[in-house]
């Protein structure tokens, strides 16, 4: 065994996750004088970091950059007092209190609470055209990046309800935007469906799939989109200036999955109006309990309301502590 096994870091707050929710978490705690300890995960920074453009996070008029970003909010929560860790928790034990957690470096964390903030990753269509296209007219994000196709055509992939809000939000900018959809039937609620097949702007190609996102120029641009219709096999391409992908997110709960509470779909469920989970002392911030919003802006406000309310928890322990000891 070795030493970083043997001897647990220990800390009040335990937050998992560096995205905004983890790293807003962390500065309110730290300021909150719990000096907590980060565990920052595979991606520090979380989504923002594939984003390029940030121009919705308030208190920015120039429009600022998502890596450039979550670095700042980094710094910002090492000089209030957080202990950043580079490592990934690969299990935890919230089954009894010190919670436990344990790190693919070895370590192992003991916390009296804990605040998830691990995030949720966007679904891809597995084509390497999007990892080379992304932040070049490939996104899967309207409410980041719809700004940028001004007057332009896109395309949106899905048939749920984040591709129909997608495609609806888009009308705000592109020119023309179509949604391509694997099936002949949406899953999107009624009401949205309504609103996407009213609208004139809307056009729905129905038994398709994307095969590949084109680019174009230098350096490349997406040009279009070469779709393969399921019922005749046709292949044909479509020219577009962006790809929207919205075909699900996946939340990142595995490790939690059987300690607290979740939905079908995996998210952790939070009391409303609170970040609480089904076990006291164990705080979910951000993508991970939110499926509608997925803003780091909301992100950035459950890391606030879990760190506060993480605050309280250990308050009210050492305060019933106190008393048994009285
Ligand atoms: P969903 O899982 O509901 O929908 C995903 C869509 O993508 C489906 O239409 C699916 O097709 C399609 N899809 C999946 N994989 C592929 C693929 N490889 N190629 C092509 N198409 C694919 O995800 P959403 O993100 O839309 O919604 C997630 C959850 O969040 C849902 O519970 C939803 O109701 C909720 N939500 C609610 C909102 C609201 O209330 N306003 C807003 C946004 C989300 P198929 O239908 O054939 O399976």
């Amino acid at each position: 065994m070795n030493d970083s096994a043997s001897v647990p870091i220990t800390s009040s707050a335990l937050i998992i996750g560096a995205g905004p929710a983890g790293y807003t978490a962390a500065i309110y705690a730290a300021r909150a004088g719990l000096a907590p300890v980060l565990v920052r995960g595979l991606q520090p920074g979380g989504q923002l970091t594939i984003t390029t453009d940030v121009e919705n996070y308030p208190g920015f008029a120039d429009i600022i950059q998502g890596p450039w970003l979550m670095e700042q909010m980094a710094a910002q929560a090492e000089k209030m007092g957080t202990r950043l860790i580079d490592d990934v928790i690969t299990a935890v034990d919230f089954a009894a209190t010190p919670f436990a957690a344990h790190g693919d470096s070895g370590a192992r964390y003991l916390a009296d609470a804990v605040i998830i903030a691990t995030g949720a990753q966007a679904r891809w269509l597995g084509l390497p055209a999007e990892k080379k296209l992304a932040g070049a007219g490939v996104s899967a994000c309207a409410t980041c990046d719809g700004f940028f196709f001004r007057g332009k055509n896109v395309v949106v992939v899905g048939g749920g309800n984040t591709a129909v809000e997608e495609a609806l939000y888009l009308t705000h900018h592109a020119a023309r935007v179509t949604l391509i959809h694997r099936r002949d039937q949406l899953r999107a609620e009624r009401i949205l469906q309504e609103r996407l097949f009213a609208h004139p702007k809307i056009r729905i190609l129905w038994n398709s799939v994307v095969e590949d996102i084109l680019g174009a120029g230098q350096p490349a641009t997406v040009a279009g989109v070469r779709l393969r219709d399921t019922l005749t096999g046709a292949v044909s391409d479509l020219p577009t200036d962006g790809v929207f992908v919205a075909i699900g997110h996946t939340p990142n709960t595995a490790i939690f999955k059987g300690q607290i509470a979740m939905d079908a779909e995996g998210y952790i469920i939070t009391t409303p109006g609170s970040t609480r989970t089904s076990r006291a002392g164990v705080f979910a911030a951000g993508d991970v309990q939110d499926k509608l919003f997925r803003q780091a802006v909301t992100a950035a406000g459950t890391g606030c309301m879990a760190a506060l309310e993480a605050e309280k928890f250990l308050a009210s322990r050492l305060a019933t502590h106190d008393q048994a000891a009285a």
